[in-house]
């Protein structure tokens, strides 16, 4: 049975979802030859995402640790899954914060596979690795984009939050309707809204929460509207909404391009709604940027469209 649009059907990349090559100059190709080199994975490459050349660029990427296969296949992600073949690497963290310093990070981003594989769901490996960055680098800022720890939930957030990263994020991804068809049987939305609520209740310092929509997937406007009422609701600071782009033709079809006067809507109900910050704008991805989002959100800046 036929699936999926014939291409001369498919809905065509619009002007304003075009992107820049690599460029040579600037420190992509040093960012690049330094995470090679120390045998570490970018979800900037992994999820090939289109702002490369921008934020390598800009001498800044977004780690991906316990691993390049993940235990789950959500129908969006281009993260390679399956069953891991090699166990935690307890030296990754050490890796990783070396190339944090020496990339002189003030905001490391960390995030990475599930692994439903490890008893703890990976949660001791994030708080060793936010340890390691933060001995080597005392003043930059961490940022964690966690899985949903599943089955373990509140004992990996006392083990992540108890290491004290800055920022917590966890992705929503997409509305209610949606969740579960695109992100497999095992997700949960009211779950996600709980980890994010309970993550600032465990902290014991200003945490800030942070999560994130992807549009394009088959939802409404509406619904998204919805979405970032639940997270406010459950107390979220900082939220970002960007462009769903298909990885491969495996993966779910892209429903719509989202025009950039949506993501200024929605950006204008987030700013109502009362986050400290939301970047909207077709290329935004969570770590897009991650640094200016958290700046915005601390000093009040108010909300920023992209
Ligand atoms: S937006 Fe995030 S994932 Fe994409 S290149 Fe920038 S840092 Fe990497």
């Amino acid at each position: 049975m036929e699936t999926s649009l014939p291409v001369a059907e498919r809905p065509r990349r619009p002007e304003w979802m075009k992107v820049r090559a690599p460029s040579k100059d600037g420190s992509y190709f040093d960012v690049q030859k330094l995470i090679h080199g120390l045998s570490l994975h970018t979800i900037c490459e992994e999820a090939r995402c289109p702002n490369m050349s921008e934020c390598w660029g800009r001498g800044t990427a977004t780690f991906q640790i316990l691993g390049d296969t993940c235990t789950r296949a959500c129908r969006y992600c281009y993260v390679h899954s399956g069953k891991p073949s090699e166990p935690v690497d307890p030296l990754e963290p050490l890796r990783l914060a070396h190339a944090a310093a020496q990339m002189q990070l003030k905001h490391v981003v960390v995030t990475s596979v599930d692994r439903d594989d490890v008893p703890d769901k990976g949660a001791g490996h994030y708080a060793a690795t936010i340890r390691a960055i933060k001995s080597k680098l005392p003043h930059a800022s961490i940022e964690v984009l966690t899985p949903d720890f599943l089955g373990v939930e509140e004992e990996a957030l006392r083990t992540v939050i108890g290491a004290r990263p800055e920022v917590f994020n966890h992705n929503i991804e997409t509305v209610r309707r949606l969740h579960r068809q695109m992100r497999g049987g095992k997700a949960d939305y009211d779950k996600a809204l709980w980890l994010l609520q309970r993550a600032k209740e465990l902290a014991d310092y200003n945490v800030l929460t942070k999560s994130g929509i992807i549009v394009g997937l088959g939802e409404t406007n509406d619904e998204v509207v919805e979405t970032l009422r639940d997270l406010r609701a459950h107390d979220v600071d900082v939220v970002t909404i960007g462009q769903y782009l298909q990885p491969s033709p495996k993966h779910a079809e892209i429903d719509r391009w989202v025009h950039p006067d949506e993501f200024r809507w929605f950006r204008e109900q987030g700013e109502a709604l009362g986050f400290g910050s939301v970047f909207s704008g077709p290329l935004v991805r969570s770590s897009y940027r991650a640094d200016e989002q958290r700046h915005a959100a601390e000093t009040g800046r108010g909300a920023v469209a992209y």
